[in-house]
């Protein structure tokens, strides 16, 4: 058993026995991991609070190799997102990525890439001048893109011949020429702002897309949304409690 002390975000907490917790995080190193938080339901636990949902902490834990569940030590809390609990709107936003990284990423492997978008991403949200839909439809981009579920943007993903400027899509993979069959056709502007955001990964000079998120149009970031839930939900394989939740209250 190997002590190992390491930044996480936490994505679920999960009451376990009377008196513990088992939590669900997410770090650079270790990718999900899973960790029994023993005694923190007990009354005045002062871990307990910092086991919040999105908090992002440090965390001590002892790591056995084969073992599902680790036992988890100390804690210290880094960010616990006041600006995102506060606001319905914001935190009901953020609850995508988070379960995104649920879904995307694995146990006991590297998430660096992953990792540090969710962190940047969140903060991002918090911000009252980002518009919150496009801000978590970037952030889910790129969470995905560092998973390893980019979308093809450049060529058919059917029969690679080059694409019109308003193309097809297919949750499968990405745009399709006008000849392939396609799930929904994207307009022009969503095309635009998919393609320069999926390239940001490849170049992290190009910023256009930043200054897409700084002239918000409802119609384009609604567009971009119902894509990319759909196409998160299609390639992870799942369906997102937290997209029925923001669709409901925010229809
Ligand atoms: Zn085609």
């Amino acid at each position: 058993m190997t002590q190992e002390k390491t930044e996480a975000v936490v994505l679920r907490s999960v009451d376990f026995s009377n008196t513990s917790r088992i939590v669900t995080f997410i770090t650079p190193n270790r990718g999900k991991v899973a960790c029994i938080a023993r005694g923190v339901r007990r009354k005045g636990n002062r871990q307990d609070p910092l086991l919040d949902t999105m908090n992002r902490l440090e965390i001590l834990y002892y790591w056995k190799d084969g073992r599902n569940v680790q036992q988890l030590g100390d804690i210290a809390l880094l960010d616990s997102y006041p600006k995102l609990k506060r606001d319905l709107e914001r935190g009901a936003y953020a609850a995508f990525p988070l379960e995104v990284a649920l879904k995307a990423i694995h146990e006991n492997e590297p998430a660096e890439l992953p990792y540090g978008a969710l962190v940047q991403g969140l903060e991002l949200l918090g911000q009252q001048s980002e518009e919150p839909r496009l801000a978590v439809c970037r952030l889910v981009m790129q969470m995905l893109g560092a998973c390893g579920f980019a979308p093809e943007m450049d060529c058919c993903v059917r029969c690679g011949a080059v694409v019109p400027p308003a193309p097809g899509f297919s949750m499968e993979g990405g745009v399709v020429c006008r000849d392939c069959r396609y799930d929904r056709r994207l307009s022009r502007d969503a095309y635009t702002v998919l393609r320069l955001w999926c390239m940001e990964d490849a170049d992290p000079e190009v910023t256009p897309a930043l200054l897409a998120l700084h002239d918000p149009r409802p119609a384009l970031s609604a567009e971009l949304f119902a894509v990319i839930s759909r196409y998160a939900a299609y390639q992870l394989d799942t369906s997102f409690r937290s997209v029925r939740v923001i669709y409901d209250m925010f229809p």
